[in-house]
């Protein structure tokens, strides 16, 4: 009972690996299918038609019936191989796209894939292991895609086989037999032969099974293992970090690493060891079945039951027929192997978005669409805990701003600045309280709608290896004129005219040989052009001038107004000297709003956080 719900359990895997391959490339199986189909013809005719053959010899026809045959064989022969030549063709494109269709389904997985699990290591080590054990030895939807030819194959060689063996038992030699010689006609030796064809099977089948748990227990740690050592194998290759491993040479400390990792190879000893014993079991078993068989099938045929051509015949599709099921349970076996790696990728896909997904659309206020653009942010008395954490990073946090507002965000280290802007861009709900815009709780919008009306420069922004005008407008097709006007605007105008193909100009040389590696301070000028090239009433820069050299953070500053225009800006820093400029300064500390108004109010009380870290700074800045 218990095995039987295991197994049920199994199947269910395998079919919802094929929907799922399906769903990701159905071409694939379509044509893997037709090919197999297709190769099963032309054995089991030149099987059938050579008997004939054979046969028509026997029987004395005449040369010209004979050569019907012959030319029904070259004939079908030929017509099939053209039509396995034309699918393959089809089968070698469809193979090289269902590895990049199987990316571009992870990718769109991982765009939907709700922010908090994003940001959990254990999902990387998950997406790791998936494409470890993919890239590596085929496992997961690609070895579904292998096996749909075998399947197909082997079932249709069952079919055929048994149609043409079951004259085998039902033709019955003339005359009366004693003794002996009684066993050809006798039921009893037709069950004893099938018993023996079962046994055959079953041995195949046993030794097929645990050559292939010798194989997996040997690989299992192969995806871990090979994980850590691409990790290491990377970290030489890779220019970013060959600065470090020079001057702290840490060379020999990742060589070191590496080997203990090295890369495993699939065939082991053991593995090669381990096959060739359970071949020479197989091969074992094979022969004592083929003996008394042919003896069988020989006897009926030397007594009449059949004549030459279906001694040929027989032996042909009773060989076929033991190979094919063999193969349907090893096909079996390599799908059950392969569910431990189907359920990793389901669990992988099946992560639950907890998120409340919102419909609502959110009025298009912008004033270049003629809107009033009027938007109103409103924190609620929020409070939040990261999911893995006990401790609250927000708490009881309540603020208000409307579109074209300056509010600045400040406070030290770990207070919660960033936090805020999360909860803001609903990259996570909050554990209390509401977040509403526009007097309507953000959880209400649709989630791309609500996004679409934030622009943000991370801190730790990231920039492609596309072209500069790619980067700044993040898509392949752009408004050049606006992206040069975005780039003016964040102060990259000047190294603009000297970058060498201008906006075509690729980034960092990771694929472009001519790519320009950029300075940290152009690199955030260039996110910067990004946020304002998308245009959104919102938009948020998280300590935007960090990695700017004094003159050009002055210059932020000093064309604040006139870069961020009509927009409402949030603007986070821990350098209070830099948000003097802002209507509205939030004072963060602990987790909480502690302070808030201009800088003028808050400077004025001596006793508040905002003074205390003002004066703190003041010795190291001169503000
Ligand atoms: P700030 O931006 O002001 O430096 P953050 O908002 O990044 O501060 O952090 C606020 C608090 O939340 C800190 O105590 C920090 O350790 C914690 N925190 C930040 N990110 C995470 C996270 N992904 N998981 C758990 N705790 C976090």
């Amino acid at each position: 009972m218990f095995e039987l719900k295991k197994a049920k359990c199994e199947l269910q895997t395998i079919l919802r690996g094929y929907k799922l391959l399906y769903s990701i490339d159905k071409d694939i199986i379509i044509y893997k299918a037709l090919r197999a189909a297709i190769a099963v013809v032309s054995p089991y005719t030149t099987l059938y038609f050579t008997a004939q053959l054979i046969s028509g010899i026997a029987a004395g026809k005449t040369f010209g019936q004979l050569m019907v045959y012959a030319a029904l064989i070259v004939t079908i022969n030929l017509i099939m191989s053209v039509l396995s030549r034309l699918v393959s063709r089809k089968i070698r494109i469809a193979d090289q796209n269902l590895w990049n269709s199987i990316s571009l389904y992870f990718n769109s997985v991982n765009m939907k894939m709700q922010y908090e699990h994003l940001e959990n290591p254990a999902t990387h080590l998950k997406r790791d292991r998936i494409f470890q054990a993919q890239n590596a030895n085929g496992f997961g939807v690609m070895l579904l895609s292998w096996q749909v030819e075998t399947f197909v194959n082997v079932i249709a060689s069952i079919i055929l086989s048994v149609a043409l063996t079951l004259g085998l038992f039902t033709l019955k030699a003339p005359g009366e037999y004693h003794g002996m010689w009684n066993f050809v006609n006798s039921p009893l030796s037709a069950l004893i032969i099938l018993g023996l064809l079962c046994l055959n099977i079953i041995t195949s089948i046993k030794m097929t099974g645990k050559s292939s748990a010798v194989f997996y227990n040997e690989i299992k740690n192969l995806a871990d293992q090979n994980r850590v050592s691409f990790f290491y194998l990377e970290l030489l290759g890779n220019y970013e970090s060959a600065a470090e491993i020079r001057i702290f040479n840490e060379s020999p400390l990742i060589q070191k690493s590496w080997l203990n990792y090295m890369l495993h190879p699939v065939y082991t000893t053991n593995i090669v060891r381990a096959n060739a014993r359970f071949a020479r079991v197989q091969t074992g078993s094979g022969f004592v079945m083929n003996l008394v068989l042919y003896i069988f099938i020989g006897a009926k045929a030397y007594m009449g039951a059949f004549g030459i051509g279906n001694f040929v015949l027989y032996t042909g599709t009773v060989a076929k027929f033991v190979s094919a099921v063999t193969s349907l349970f090893d096909t079996f076996a390599r799908l059950k192997n392969n569910n431990i790696y189907l359920r990793e990728i389901f669990e992988y896909i099946d992560m639950p978005n907890t998120m409340y997904q919102g419909t609502l659309p959110v009025e298009k206020r912008a004033f270049c669409e003629g809107g009033d653009n009027d938007y109103e942010i409103e924190f609620r008395d929020v409070s939040f805990k990261y999911p893995a954490s006990e401790e609250y990073a927000l708490r009881h946090v309540s603020v208000k701003f409307h579109v074209g507002e300056r509010l600045a965000v400040v406070g030290m280290n770990g207070s919660g600045k960033t936090t805020f802007i999360k909860l803001l861009c609903r990259l996570y709900d909050p554990t209390e309280g509401e977040i509403l815009l526009n007097g309507i709780d953000i959880k209400k919008y649709d989630y791309d709608e609500y996004m679409s009306i934030f622009s943000v420069v991370f801190q730790d922004f990231k920039l492609f290896s596309f072209s500069l005008g790619q980067n700044v407008a993040a898509s392949v097709k752009y408004d050049r004129e606006r992206v040069k006007a975005c780039l003016e605007k964040a102060g990259f105008g000047a190294r603009l005219q000297e970058m060498p193909e201008g906006l075509d100009t690729c980034l960092y040389k990771d694929f472009e040989e001519r790519g320009v590696e950029i300075s940290g301070g152009e690199a955030q000028k260039i996110a910067l052009a990004r946020a304002l090239y998308k245009d959104a009433p919102f938009i948020v820069l998280d300590e935007p001038t960090a990695a700017l050299d004094p003159v050009a953070e002055y210059e932020v500053y000093f064309k604040f107004n006139e870069i961020v225009g009509n927009k409402t800006a949030i603007y986070i820093s821990h350098r209070l000297s830099s948000c003097r400029f802002c209507d509205e300064i939030a004072v963060f500390d602990n987790g909480k709003i502690v302070q808030q108004g201009n800088h003028e109010e808050l400077i004025a009380d001596e006793n508040g956080k905002y003074h205390e870290l003002w004066y703190a700074q003041a010795q190291y800045y001169n503000t």
